[in-house]
């Protein structure tokens, strides 16, 4: 690392990071900043929890079919199994899982999708959009530095805030062809905001942000709209339902030991190709590589510093998480299959 850079002593943000500072102790303001009492921490958890038992209950007197209560994005990773597991198994939920395989799934990813969907009775859908296509957004995303705001890149590589987008976009088109009206993320806490946990965005709020996503891939995405997005046309539909957002584990308990003793017990098994931050996607190495060589931080060093100001990390299994994050050979593979050089990127 540049002997310019400074990370925090209590955590593993470095200088790179945007908008930091440090105090004389070399302690930043992330960590210098008032957390909230764990007691108020423990109270919205429970209120938001009852908040989405109403909205089960609510939806299911609405409805009076028998098809899905809610669709899951489901990667294979490690939390995304484990929502699946408290959406079945607490929830009680009639689940269609939904696969986005961005032609970077791990094998082993494979392997735990249908082997935990078999387990847990669930359908699920596998979905493999054109890698010429998918590859091209992704190949945009790393070559244009300007593509994401910098608030955007905070906590996601470029790659990964294309992938990220195109899933949500692309699963709010099936979820309303399909009228199933919940469709839930794996999100985990630190990283994504309190205020997206449950929410029915507004129709017009959600058209505007797609057309910012579609906007920035306009020339891959032109052409082929209607396949795996909403259109304009249909987002003017009346008969258009959006359906809930909802992020479960935000308002369960979120221990790393019980998630990964839950998930293995389900017969999920850890794949030994990706780096340290994912447990599904090859993708996220080269997305990470790039970032990290370009603004100076890696884009889950701000989640990983969350986990240690929270006491489930301690500062050396962040930093050795850290450490971990690039298999040469992994990164390698990327490349020759976006069939680009690392000169090209960097
Ligand atoms: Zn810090």
């Amino acid at each position: 690392m540049d002997k310019d850079i400074k990370v925090c002593k209590k955590c593993v943000l470095n200088s790179s990071f945007p908008g930091i500072s440090f105090s004389e102790e070399g302690v930043c303001n992330h960590c210098n900043s008032p957390r909230k009492e764990k007691e108020k921490v423990e109270m919205i958890r429970e209120d938001t929890e009852a908040k989405f038992l109403e909205l089960i209950k609510k939806l299911k007197q609405d409805r009076k079919d028998t098809g899905y209560d809610c669709l899951l994005a489901f990667s294979g990773g490690k939390d995304s199994t484990y929502t699946l597991n408290l959406l079945k198994n607490k929830y009680g939920l009639e689940i269609l899982t939904y696969t986005f395989d961005n032609g970077f799934l791990s094998n082993q990813a494979k392997d735990n999708i249908k082997n935990i969907s078999e387990k847990l009775g669930v359908d699920n859908i596998i979905f493999e959009p054109r890698i010429d296509l998918l590859g091209q957004m992704f190949i945009n995303a790393i070559k244009n530095e300007n593509m994401y705001s910098q608030a955007a890149l905070m906590r996601a590589s470029a790659v990964c805030t294309t992938c990220i987008n195109f899933i949500r976009y692309h699963l709010l088109k099936v979820c309303i062809e399909k009228d199933i009206p919940m469709m839930i993320f794996g999100w985990a806490p630190g990283q994504i905001d309190q205020r997206s946990v449950i929410m029915q965005p507004n129709k017009r709020f959600l058209q505007k942000a797609q057309e910012v996503f579609t906007n920035a891939h306009q020339t891959v995405l032109a052409s082929h709209m209607d396949k795996y997005l909403l259109t304009a046309k249909a987002y003017d539909s009346e008969d258009i339902s959006i359906p809930y957002f909802v992020n479960p584990l935000m308002f369960n308990e979120y221990d790393f030991d019980k998630v990964q003793k839950t998930i293995l017990e389900l017969g999920w098994k850890y794949p030994d190709n990706t780096d340290a931050s994912s447990t599904n996607c090859l993708l996220n190495t080269l997305g990470n590589y790039v970032h990290e060589k370009r603004y100076g931080y890696n884009p889950y060093s701000e989640e990983i510093s969350e986990l240690i100001r929270e006491g489930k990390l301690t500062r050396e299994e962040g930093l050795d998480k850290l450490n971990k994050q690039t298999n040469r050979q992994v990164l390698e593979a990327c490349l020759t299959k976006l069939g680009i050089k690392e000169d090209d990127i960097c």
